[in-house]
């Protein structure tokens, strides 16, 4: 979205097809996007999508099943219509790995299960907070959230060998791993295989994700370890006018790190392409 208004306002024809499973719509309250005290994620994507159409950009919903290029230009197959495009900014983001947790949606909505510490650390100041995953990366967030609270809990999906980083940083490591989840208004509560209940205010799941990348990696887009599309500095990919931006790009998964990259991307293809003079 931030693409196709700089696009528009840079005289460009565009054409923005959305599955529409933005991880923004999951957002209960972003408190650190520059320039708003709080606002929602749906708030915001509709901000966003009135402003794209204000500058002429066409929004239409559907997947993209295949991309293929040309000399020329770039052919998207959606279920039932085929695009054609000189360029192409690829911003599909990523699927979270979820646990097995019932009424998951609705403690994301409270805040009550949490992704991202970077986004909502601030909000969990002085809570009791759990990090629910495979230990290295546990281990990572919990002591991101040692920033903003003493009450930090490792729920490892194997007990760890080597427990000394996390002693040091003042991390306890529960004694077993979970063995079910109870979310409520209150919090969370997790039974361990031993029997015993912990209660926590927020519970951080790191349980890795799926990044959107198969579309550039079909036409032969180079990818990291993780999948990321890896870009240059204009956000091209290692594909000739085939542009990334947001989730699928960069692991620090931020609306502005997103936004900024749209911008590069959006500023690098309208210098790329035949100018619009008036
Ligand atoms: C619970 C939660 C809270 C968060 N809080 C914050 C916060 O406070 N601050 C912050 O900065 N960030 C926050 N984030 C992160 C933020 O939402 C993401 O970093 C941001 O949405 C990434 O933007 P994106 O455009 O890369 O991907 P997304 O917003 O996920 O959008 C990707 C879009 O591409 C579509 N798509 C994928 N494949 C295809 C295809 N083949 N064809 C067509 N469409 C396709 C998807 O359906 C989706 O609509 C939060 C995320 C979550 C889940």
């Amino acid at each position: 979205l931030t693409a196709a208004i700089y696009l528009g306002r840079y005289r460009r024809r565009v054409l923005l097809l959305d599955a529409g499973k933005s991880r923004a719509m999951q957002i209960p309250e972003s408190h650190n996007h520059p320039g708003f005290a709080g606002i929602t994620g749906k708030e915001l994507l509709e901000k966003l999508r009135r402003q794209a159409e204000r500058y002429g950009a066409t929004l239409r919903p559907g997947e993209v099943i295949q991309l293929s290029k040309l000399s020329q230009c770039f052919v998207g197959t959606t279920n039932g219509a085929t695009v054609h495009a000189m360029r192409v900014l690829l911003a599909t983001g990523i699927t979270d790995q979820v646990p097995d947790v019932a009424g998951i949606d609705e403690a994301v909505k409270q805040g009550t299960i949490r992704y991202c510490p970077v986004c909502d650390g601030y909000e969990a100041m002085d809570q009791t907070i759990g990090v629910y995953g495979t230990y290295p990366d546990a281990l990572e967030k919990a002591r991101f959230l040692r920033t903003y609270s003493q009450n930090v809990t490792i729920l490892p999906l194997e007990p760890p060998d080597d427990r000394s980083a996390a002693i040091e940083a003042g991390i306890t490591i529960a004694a077993a791993a979970p063995f079910e989840f109870k979310t409520s208004s209150k919090g969370i509560a997790v039974t361990l295989s031993t029997g015993e209940t912990l209660a926590f205010d927020a519970l951080y799941p790191t349980l890795g994700c799926r990044v959107h990348s198969a579309l550039a990696q079909r036409l032969g887009a180079r990818c990291t370890d993780l999948g990321l599309l890896v870009v240059d500095d204009h956000q091209q990919t290692t594909v000739e006018g085939l542009y990334a931006a947001g989730d699928v790009v960069s692991d620090l998964h931020q609306l502005c790190v997103g936004e900024s990259h749209a911008a590069i991307a959006a500023t690098a293809i309208h210098n790329a392409l035949p100018p619009v003079f008036r």
